[in-house]
């Protein structure tokens, strides 16, 4: 029996500790989950709140630039939950030494490359060979069609010449994301929608090369990820099955609360009001088996970036 002051100070531990013990809980999901694309906020609280709200036990911080004092912090606040990435301006100078330091820092890994360039122009291909000589992945953002007028496209070319990229660059591990990485599950996408809907007609690219390129990854995330996933039950059944090992979940959701507060996505009203987050995870857990939805949510991204169990 504890006497009442032991009692009071087990409580104060137990108090103090509430994100482990968020993380020794029955996972929600009924699997650890970690989500491979959470950009780093501002406000260290807001990164917990965000994985604490959405049932995620882990997550990887995408940032940007020296940020390391930031990442830190988070990581300070919830030891063992976050991993993180870092990206640099591709078309300035100073980007492989940048994020060679990152990578020494503790970084593991090159991302979210979202810049205008093209997806087999001289910057990225410099960022391919650098990731390949660190033996980091590299996240890329792959968009042909703009959500808002004079946006901008990033990582162009895709459909086009990412076959080469994937050929002349096996030793470099790629992670590929966004709207035109997703929308070329089907072979007649032309970069025309931003979310293609309807049934998805087989032999797209991005199908073919998850299962020809042993150093190609799909980051499931954002509206891009759940929209193909959503799009046809039959498809995303087949789909999740056959690349079960080249699959990571991840959000790119911007809600504050794991629970859609705040989210607005002007070219997908179907998600506002929405968590990203859950949303996906609900997907997968209705068109994956139990075995593929762990490897999906956890395994595979723990085995990818080397974190310790
Ligand atoms: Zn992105
Ligand atoms: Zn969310």
């Amino acid at each position: 029996m504890l006497n009442r002051r032991e009692f009071l100070k087990t409580v104060a531990a137990a108090a103090a500790v509430p994100m482990v013990a968020r993380q020794d809980a029955a996972p929600e999901w009924g699997s650890p989950v970690f989500d491979v694309h959470f950009h780093l906020r501002p406000q260290t609280a807001g990164n917990i709140a965000h994985l604490d709200g959405a049932g995620v036990s882990k997550a990887n911080l995408l940032t940007r630039g020296p940020v390391q004092d930031q990442v830190k912090a988070v990581q300070a606040a919830a030891p063992g939950r976050f991993t993180w990435f870092n990206s640099y301006d591709v078309t300035q100078p100073g980007a492989e030494q940048a994020l060679t330091e990152a990578v020494k820092s503790g970084a593991q890994g090159f991302g979210e490359m979202k810049f205008h360039v093209a997806a087999d122009g001289p910057e990225l291909r410099r960022m391919y060979t650098l990731a390949a000589d660190l033996g980091v992945p590299i996240l890329i953002h792959f968009q042909e069609v703009d959500h808002a007028p004079n946006e901008g496209t990033w990582s162009t070319g895709f459909a086009k010449t990412f076959g080469s990229i994937l050929e002349a660059y096996p030793r470099t591990t790629f992670i590929g994301h966004a709207d035109a990485f997703w929308a070329n599950i089907s072979a007649d996408y032309h970069n025309d929608a931003v979310y293609p809907t309807g049934p998805v007609k087989r032999g797209g690219v991005t199908d073919k090369w998850l299962g020809d390129y042993e150093n190609l990854f799909g980051d499931l995330s954002a509206v891009s990820g759940s929209n193909a996933m959503s799009r046809d039950p039959e498809f995303a059944a087949e789909f999740l099955k056959r690349h079960q090992d080249k699959l990571l979940f991840g959000s790119d959701c911007s809600c504050s609360d794991g629970h859609g507060k705040g989210y607005n996505n002007p070219a997908a009203p179907r998600i506002a009001g929405k968590c990203v987050a859950r949303e996906t995870l609900s997907v997968l857990k209705r068109s994956a088996s139990p075995a593929v939805f762990q490897k999906i949510v956890w395994s595979n991204s723990q085995r990818l970036l080397r974190i310790p169990t």
